[in-house]
């Protein structure tokens, strides 16, 4: 199947992205990478009557600190977060997540941003963003304001972005000494999407999210509460992932797929640094 005909803009200014985005007449859909958005249009299962390819805008690209946070533009590609000093000595949780996305074609052209607007259930970028307890910049034609992680993820695809929105910017907190992090993930082949997987950040709070386990990624709090109190107890931080309410899916039921988050979680900590 083919896509359904649309207009294709490609501004060159954020503004001029606003405005076609905050136009009410015609349902108006942005373009990064295109790795989901182009496979979703030719299945028709996105029909927007304008395409504002986001390309053209250089605001959007780029990695920079700000007082003690790692502010990445939306239209960061993964390859160029995987070639990024920065990102690997600043944020090491994104930098240990990166290389399980996909394959390499689809990181030269997928963005960061276009995996937080999307919010695949079994992504990874979105646990990372839950981990660390990051943000997300919006930005429409008539403000702009920053959601954090906590409230960002709403159900399955669905976030607390606007369709007038744009994401700008991610917003991540710089590593500290002692801070330590861990990320695991089961797939059947290296690059699918994970059964099952789980970032882990211990800054200096524990902070657990795991994906591919509900419509939204999961912050695992009874077991972030059991590490804060010993962070030794690892049987016991396994064993409050009881409360954690685990969807089954085509990889497993709920009980398969709770053991499997177990592993995951014991082999994350196991490989913290
Ligand atoms: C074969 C295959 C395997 C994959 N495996 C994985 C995997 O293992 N893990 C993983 O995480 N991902 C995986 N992906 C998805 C890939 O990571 C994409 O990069 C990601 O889903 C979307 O990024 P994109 O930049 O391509 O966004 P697009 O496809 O261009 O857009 C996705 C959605 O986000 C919206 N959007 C994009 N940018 C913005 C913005 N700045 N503001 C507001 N809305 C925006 C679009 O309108 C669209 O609705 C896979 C994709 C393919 C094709």
């Amino acid at each position: 199947m083919k896509a359904q005909d649309f207009r294709y803009e490609r501004p060159s200014t954020m503004d001029e992205a606003l405005a076609i985005l905050a136009d009410t007449d015609q349902e108006a859909q942005p373009l990064a990478g295109g790795q989901s958005l182009m496979p979703m249009m030719n299945f028709r299962l996105a029909a927007p009557d304008v395409l504002v390819d986001l390309g053209g805008v250089p605001e959007l690209s780029g990695i920079c600190e700000d007082n003690g946070e790692i502010v990445i533009g939306a239209m960061t590609r993964y390859r160029d977060l995987m070639a990024s000093e920065m990102v690997a000595r600043d944020v090491p949780l994104l930098a240990a997540a990166l290389p399980h996305i996909a394959h390499p074609a689809i990181r030269n052209r997928g963005t960061l941003g276009g995996s937080l607007a999307l919010s695949d259930p079994a992504a990874e970028s979105p646990a990372v963003l839950l981990a660390l307890g990051g943000s997300v910049d919006l930005r429409s034609a008539s403000g702009q304001r920053s959601v954090a992680a906590d409230e960002f993820f709403f159900g399955l695809y669905e976030t607390a972005r606007q369709p007038e929105e744009l994401i700008t910017a991610v917003r991540l907190p710089k590593a500290a000494p002692g801070h330590r992090f861990g990320f695991y993930e089961i797939t059947r082949r290296h690059g699918d999407y994970a059964m099952i997987g789980v970032a882990v950040a211990q800054a200096p709070d524990w902070r657990i999210a795991f994906f591919s386990v509900a419509g939204t990624p999961l912050r695992a709090t009874d077991a972030e509460a059991v590490l804060n109190a010993d962070a030794s107890d690892i049987d016991a931080a396994v064993a409050a992932l009881a409360s954690l309410e685990i969807d089954g899916d085509r990889h497993g039921d709920p009980a398969m797929k709770r053991h499997l988050a177990g592993v995951a979680l014991r082999r994350a900590i196991g490989g913290m640094s």
